[in-house]
């Protein structure tokens, strides 16, 4: 039997309010399109799951490269990790300054004999390998300027109560980016993207560089991308978690599974989206909202929701 190309995104698990969930549905669903679009003309995974996070890092309606969240310093410092589930290589960035699409400096560790860069290492590393620099306040979109100020006056982060929309929903997490895909060779590729949680302290970093953590790719079992409060992803794993629940359930089941063990285990929130080794799709989270798209080998058109 065929495996079908699919391809799955999301742009956050958080509390979205309802004037922005359209933003939030129609960059999921462009950025499936435009990664559908590279693995039907032959493609691999790995330049599907790159294309749709440059996407979703482009948008500034997401937590990932313009738009990101500013850190206490009000500076913007961006996370993003790729695993090739054919190679079980790695390449991560983590705190990184200065770059539009941390996605790209992942990918190309991904063929380094490193795994990972931090701080200005990661800098240095993107600017070697002739990815452009930016201006730090390239980065900065005035919604983001607002909020970094808001939090300045109060002195401290949001609760996590006001992350999840609280009661007032006064918080509107934007959410990090992520995206699995799985192309004409079986190959599996999977991908996260993220600015981190809203004035967090320099240079904390959370699950999204960590592979096994905020994603995971082995062709044997699935690819899994992350997204939600790291600090308890990173605890249990989950991107390892869920792909290890592929060697005996279907992706939904799988999903469900991971963030069943999120919640029981560390009380976590979150959510996460994958594809199994028989290419089917899957994703679940214990939040109110995750923005999502996927298309499958089929489909005329990506099944968005939030
Ligand atoms: N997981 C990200 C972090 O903790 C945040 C998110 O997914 O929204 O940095």
């Amino acid at each position: 039997m065929s495996i079908p190309l699919a391809i799955i995104v999301h742009g956050g698990a958080w509390y979205i309010p309802p004037q922005d969930r359209g933003a939030h549905k129609a960059g999921c669903r462009m950025a499936a399109l435009a990664g559908f679009d590279v693995l039907r003309r032959g493609g691999s995974a790995l330049d599907a799951v790159e294309t749709a996070i440059v996407c979703l890092e482009d948008d500034p309606t997401f937590d990932a490269g313009v738009g990101a969240h500013l850190n206490q310093d009000g500076v913007v410092q961006l996370d993003a990790g790729m695993m090739d589930g054919q190679t079980y290589q790695v390449g991560a960035v983590a705190a990184i300054e200065r770059v539009k699409n941390p996605i790209r400096v992942a990918r190309h560790l991904l063929t380094s004999e490193h795994n990972m860069f931090a701080g200005p290492g990661a800098t240095a590393y993107a600017q070697a390998c002739g990815i452009p620099l930016c201006d730090p306040e390239d980065l900065v979109v005035a919604r983001e300027r607002a909020r970094w100020l808001e939090y300045r006056e109060r002195g401290e982060p949001p609760s996590e109560t006001v992350f999840l929309g609280g009661t007032d929903g006064a918080f509107a997490g934007k959410g990090t980016v992520g995206a699995v895909a799985i192309d004409q060779a079986g190959n599996i590729a999977a991908g996260t993207s993220t600015g981190g949680t809203p004035f967090k302290p320099a240079g904390r970093v959370g699950d999204s560089p960590l592979p096994g953590c905020g994603y995971y790719a082995d062709n044997v079992l699935a690819g899994v991308s992350v997204t939600g409060h790291g600090e308890a992803i990173i605890r249990v794993q989950l991107a390892r978690i869920a792909a290890d629940f592929c060697a005996k359930l279907h992706a939904p089941a799988a999903a469900e599974a991971a963030m069943h063990m999120l919640s029981d285990r560390v009380k976590g929130k979150g959510g996460l989206i994958l594809i199994d080794h028989a290419g089917r799709v899957g994703y679940a989270y214990n939040t109110p909202q995750m923005a999502r798209a996927f298309m499958v080998e089929g489909m005329d058109e990506p099944a968005v929701g939030i």
